[in-house]
């Protein structure tokens, strides 16, 4: 738990959020500005900054994350879908809190 993480207050409920999957390790959240028809976000309860701070000792818990992408987009309808973990300030991470976003339906999604 980091004091000023938005990401780990929304694990603990002190800020709401449209969540869709939760277990002991892991919450999944909807995003609150979705870029596709579906688009949610992949979190786990543990703060961890980014994929960069990831060690030997995360390697199970993001095997989950990513073994719930496909799961989770099925659930929710998707028959294709993208996965990103913008990663630094350089990769576009704005919430310093792990996260993977899934996204997808409506038309194919572009290459870029
Ligand atoms: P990034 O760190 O670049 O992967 O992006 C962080 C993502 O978190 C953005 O897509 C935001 O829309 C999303 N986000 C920020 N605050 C919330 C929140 N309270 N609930 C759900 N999603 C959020
Ligand atoms: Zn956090």
């Amino acid at each position: 738990m980091s004091a000023d993480c938005i990401f780990c207050k929304i694990a603990i409920g002190d800020i709401p959020s449209k969540k869709i999957y939760e277990d002991e390790d892991i919450i999944v959240i909807n995003d609150i500005h979705p870029i596709a028809p579906v688009h949610f976000l992949i979190v786990p309860k543990l703060h961890i900054e980014s994929l960069l701070s990831c060690e030997e000792q995360h390697q199970t818990l993001l095997g989950k994350m990513l073994r719930l992408a496909p799961q989770l987009a099925k659930e929710q309808g998707l028959p294709g879908f993208r996965t990103m973990i913008n990663t630094g300030h350089e990769g576009g991470q704005e919430v310093f809190h792990l996260h993977m976003h899934v996204f997808g339906g409506g038309n194919k999604l572009p290459k870029t």
